[in-house]
């Protein structure tokens, strides 16, 4: 079966990267509708013509509504209010969904967690195969150098990225402080100024840059006195991040409701396949 995939935000940085993906993917995955915000310039667009290709006979329009039954699976990368609407409607039509927005409340991810009982659903603070495998190798690190050393996460990205620490800068302190049996919301420190004063060791500690063009960098530094592990992850292309999500689109399609994430999709965990 060759699965139907909408994109929302289709004419976003990630919508493109997702058109051309699935465009260029040996998956058995096609663009099946292509969503935008009302009031976009490009609604009526072809999805081809978008990413400079041949027209493809599937144009942008502004309602989900409209075209759910066009799709099997709704991929999303746009903004967390949008991604929230989406996943209610995909819920009531049983069309499964590949969410990647970022900096969603407690309560809009609540909300994703609720729509998840009535369809399947893959989120994931970043497709990228590259970082989750680095969520793996933070779990060995974390266990083995327990709380012998102080933990700090860098993170870089561009100019335009409207929330911060970002979506996998946070998954990482996740990871870390659950293999060290620590809440994160207890032991985060987003930034330091003025008289600190010194750094316990219990906490995790963010750093935040935002510059240029930068698609993402992370990297998780573990320090004691006398040696320093550094875990870091590039992402030179958005294709990595659309890449992933569209793996993650074939692996949910016919999958049972609940979240699942790429840990999942990459059978990390166990009795994923
Ligand atoms: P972008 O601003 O370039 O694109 C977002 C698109 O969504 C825009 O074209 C916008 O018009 C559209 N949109 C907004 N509201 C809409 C609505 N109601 N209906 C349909 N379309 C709507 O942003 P981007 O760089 O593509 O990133 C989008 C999101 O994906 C961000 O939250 C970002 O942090 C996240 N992201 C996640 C990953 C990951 O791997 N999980 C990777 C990259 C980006």
């Amino acid at each position: 079966m060759t699965v139907r995939a909408g994109i929302t935000g289709a004419a976003g940085r990630m919508g493109r990267m997702l058109i051309e993906a699935i465009s260029d993917s040996d998956l058995a995955i096609t663009v099946g509708a292509a969503i935008e915000r009302p009031g976009s310039s490009l609604l009526g667009a072809d999805v081809g013509e978008l990413i400079g290709r041949d027209a493809k006979g599937i144009c942008i329009v502004d309602d989900l509504a409209t075209v759910i039954g066009d799709i099997d699976v709704l991929i999303d990368f746009t903004q967390p209010e949008a991604t929230v609407a989406n996943a209610a409607l995909c819920a009531s039509a049983g069309v499964a969904m590949v969410i990647g927005t970022t900096g969603l409340s407690e309560e809009q991810d609540e909300r994703l967690q609720q729509a998840a009982h009535s369809t399947a659903m893959c989120r994931a603070s970043n497709f990228s195969t590259g970082v989750n495998l680095a969520f793996k190798l933070l779990e060995q690190a974390a266990a083995v150098l327990g709380d012998e050393v102080d933990v700090e996460i860098v993170e870089a990205h561009h100019r335009h990225k409207v929330d911060a620490p970002s979506g996998t800068a946070l998954s990482m302190g996740e990871v870390v402080a659950t293999t060290l049996s620590r809440n994160l919301k207890e032991v985060a420190v987003y930034g330091r100024e003025g008289q600190t004063g010194a750094r316990d060791r219990s906490t995790i500690g963010f750093a935040t840059v935002r510059a240029g063009d930068v698609v993402g960098d992370h990297t998780v530094i573990f320090a004691a006195d006398g040696e320093r592990l550094e875990i870091t992850h590039k992402a030179s292309s958005r294709m990595a991040f659309a890449r992933g999500a569209v793996r993650a689109a074939v692996w949910l399609a016919g999958k049972a409701s609940g979240c699942y994430d790429m840990q999942d999709v990459l059978g990390f965990r166990e009795g994923s396949s």
